[in-house]
């Protein structure tokens, strides 16, 4: 069997989490209701754990869970347990964040296909994307770096201001997992527990400027979502396409919810 990431052969591979399992274990920790978690695609059936795939081999498991330790001792929970207002970004965080889109984009890309077949304009970009999984390989085996792709991150803080405005906006800041891909920016979209990140490939989205991370520069926990657009589209999808299958009778006990879509692209000449 091939590891995905250095393609070498060999005999077993290890199960690796696409979405990291320090999140999924915090959810279930924190947890007031159930301590179950809920499947993206039925959010009525429960699930112990997120997927895991035959993906790497031992050495590569090994070299991402390093990323990820990091960014779950050292980011995360701090964070959000707590409560610190800033983490300072460098080099290992954005290894994790490039690992977690890696894992993502090899995963799912597959699942765009059929998106793509039938638009020509995703269909380009998808092979951006095809473009960006194999770079984005490279980069973790090599370690080498350049600006093709630009990181930008938000902290969100659970503010009382946006739940009145939209069903569920608390539970998707706090609560939900959702990774896609955001054709439109060329973006990967990954959203963890009050962390928002949003990974760009090519050219920079003017909008988020003042978001672009660098080396050493502190990222503040904050009250003021830049772009609410992005964020109310994604939930009203997200509501429309999954959480309203959850009965409503079930809605004051919702704690988690892992949401990945597949299939569901955001564009505009969709609609
Ligand atoms: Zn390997």
């Amino acid at each position: 069997m091939q590891c995905a990431l250095c393609k070498q052969n060999f005999e077993k591979l290890e199960n690796s989490h696409i979405i990291p399992s320090f999140v999924t274990k915090w959810l279930k920790k924190t947890s007031r209701g159930s301590g179950y978690l809920r499947d993206g695609y039925d959010p009525t059936r429960r699930i112990q754990d997120s997927e895991t795939k035959k993906l790497l081999c031992k050495k590569c498991e090994e070299k991402l869970s390093n990323y990820e330790g990091y960014f779950a001792e050292r980011v995360f929970k701090p964070l959000l347990d707590k409560k610190n207002k800033k983490f300072m970004y460098n080099e290992k965080v954005e290894y994790f964040i490039v690992s977690l889109a890696w894992r993502f984009l090899e995963d799912n890309l597959i699942s765009y296909e059929y998106t793509a077949s039938i638009n020509n304009e995703i269909n380009n970009k998808l092979t951006k994307f095809y473009g960006v999984k194999e770079y984005f390989r490279k980069l973790l085996n090599e370690k080498k770096q350049d600006d093709r792709y630009t990181c930008c991150i938000q902290l969100i803080k659970n503010t009382k201001d946006y739940s009145k405005e939209l069903l569920g906006v608390k539970a998707y800041i706090s609560r939900v997992i959702d990774i896609t891909l955001l054709f439109e920016t060329n973006t990967i979209y990954i959203k963890l527990p009050n962390i928002f990140i949003l990974l760009t490939v090519g050219s920079k989205v003017k909008m988020y400027n003042e978001l672009e991370c660098y080396y050493n520069k502190p990222i503040y926990m904050n009250n003021k979502f830049k772009d609410k657009t992005l964020l109310y589209s994604r939930i009203h999808y997200l509501y429309n396409e999954h959480l309203s299958k959850i009965p409503e009778t079930e809605w004051n006990r919702i704690d988690y919810d892992i949401l990945k879509n597949k299939y569901k692209v955001l564009h505009k000449s969709n609609r």
